[in-house]
């Protein structure tokens, strides 16, 4: 074994081990820490990050990743060492080229921004959060002059959640979406099934419980696993071994469920990631846009499929008699299914969800190139969300401010949701391949085939290729919308309604 490999393996594997401490301390934040822990806490995951960070971007990296270019040229470049390596010294160039003074601000920057944009938003008042965006945008410009010019400025904004996308790329495939949902909304209109027989109180016992067998239902390792609730759903762990998954319960409705499954989806990427690449960077899911692929896929094409609620559908009304002892199981499954453009994304249904996508991406990229005064966003908003969803927008707070994102500075992140749409559907072609009868299956309640393709095609590889050589080496091609235009039609089209 190389000593030099050695030393390179042990220092990342602490710095791992740093940034697995930090994200159980914000998991704790979100599911058990008293309130009025936050300032210390606050503290804590600053000194962990910082020391995470400057371990990684020390010299001493730089020294042993030069080092070790003629033992990584004798590695097979599929290997772990080799892809250890490769993987570490991109990160290590990436990271190396923002000074410390400007990252520094950007976290300031990032932290004051969320602060003023929960005013703004209380008050509905964009003017309110005019000055930090400008802030927060400037910025973003200094921190893209870091690097070399990609071929459009918000290349290098993308590529930090979607490594080497390209954004020209991302804007051909939405522009295909695009072309083709605003017809098809229309088309659905709103003929599609009723979600008012979901109306009623679901006691939250109920569904923790639901949740929970779900949860087991799908499968996982024993031992691994948690589910806890918290504000916004979301999947954390320690390693492939600690997975926690949270959701969000609401009396008046199932939404927990479809959070559950969703974050199922993140959990099990996490999970099945060859545990040899744990304590490494190479040992999580390889981009957002791969992640969202998985939790869509087993909550909108698992978790929203007829397949799925013939089996759990009789043990779904033995937990809530009185809210759905009237409700036929089809009936629930089209309520579920429900199509009706709206003002908030994070509530939207699976055909208008990527219009709200394809809006901030637009615009995102006019707001990096200057093409749009920043004082007229919300006016750009609300026009496009007429233009595209025939939504009236009555005020900010339910328009353009509505997401955290760009009060701290994320821009580049939103068009990961939409490929994630788009490569959850490439995927399930692919597998549907392999396991002709998968959906069968699932009225059984069996999820162990899905699972483990799942595992040995996408998840053990962890962040050993790039996203695109990772969504090649599972489909054998590139980015494609066509599939998941197919299935939306399929499955909302006129069509599909006369059908059913
Ligand atoms: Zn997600």
């Amino acid at each position: 074994m190389n000593a030099t490999f050695e030393q390179l393996r042990t220092r990342l594997a602490e710095i791992s081990d740093l940034r697995k401490a930090g994200q159980l301390l914000s998991w704790d934040q979100q599911t058990m820490m008293p309130p009025a822990g936050a300032g210390g806490r606050a503290e804590q995951l600053a000194t962990l990050g910082r020391m995470a960070h400057e371990l990684f971007v020390s010299p001493e990296t730089g020294r042993l990743l030069e080092e070790l270019r003629p033992y990584e040229e004798s590695l097979d470049p599929d290997s772990d060492e080799a892809s250890l390596i490769r993987v570490s010294r991109r990160d290590f160039e990436k990271a190396s080229r923002v000074p410390g003074d400007l990252r520094a601000e950007l976290t300031r920057a990032a932290a004051q921004g969320y602060q003023v944009w929960l005013e703004a938003k209380a008050a509905s008042d964009f003017g309110k959060f005019l000055p930090a965006l400008e802030r927060n945008v400037e910025l973003v410009h200094r921190y893209v002059e870091c690097f070399e010019p990609g071929e459009e400025t918000y290349d290098v904004l993308l590529d930090d959640y979607e490594r080497g996308a390209k954004t020209s790329e991302v804007r051909a495939a939405f522009a295909g979406l695009k072309e083709a949902l605003i017809p098809l909304i229309e088309e659905i209109g709103d003929e599609e099934g009723d979600d008012d027989v979901l109306e009623g109180v679901y006691p939250i016992e109920a569904q923790r419980r639901l949740s929970q067998e779900v949860v087991e239902l799908f499968g996982y390792r024993e031992g691994s696993w948690r589910l806890d609730p918290t504000v916004h759903p979301f999947a954390s762990g320690g390693g492939s071994s600690d997975i926690r998954i949270t959701t969000h319960y609401f009396e008046t409705n199932l939404e927990s469920l479809f959070a559950t499954m969703h974050e199922y989806g993140h959990g099990l990427y996490e999970h099945q990631v060859d545990p040899a690449l744990d304590r490494s960077p190479l040992g999580s899911g390889v981009s957002l846009g791969l992640h969202e692929s998985q939790s869509r896929m087993w909550e909108n094409l698992v978790g929203r499929s007829r397949p799925f609620w013939r089996f759990l559908y009789p043990r779904v009304r033995e937990l809530f008699p009185e809210q759905l002892g009237d409700v036929e199981a089809e009936a629930f499954y089209r309520a579920v299914n429900r199509v009706r453009p709206s003002l908030i994304r994070i509530h939207a249904d699976e055909v208008t969800y990527n219009l709200h996508v394809i809006l901030r991406f637009e615009l995102e990229q006019e707001i990096v190139e200057g093409r749009v005064d920043l004082r007229e966003l919300p006016e750009e908003w609300n026009r496009r969300m007429w233009e595209y969803l025939r939504v009236e927008v009555p005020n900010d707070a339910v328009g353009v401010l509505q997401d955290t994102h760009w009060s701290s500075g994320l821009i580049g992140y939103f068009p990961t949701y939409s490929l994630g749409n788009i490569m959850s559907v490439q995927i399930w072609e692919r597998l549907k391949e392999d396991l002709p009868d998968l959906e069968e299956g699932f009225e059984r309640g069996e999820f162990a085939p899905l699972r483990e393709w799942l595992g040995e095609h996408l998840h053990r590889h962890g962040r050993k290729f790039t996203p695109t050589e990772t969504l090649e080496r599972v489909v054998g091609g590139g980015l494609d919308a066509a599939p998941y235009l197919r299935y939306l039609r399929e499955k909302h089209g006129s069509a599909a309604a006369a059908q059913a």
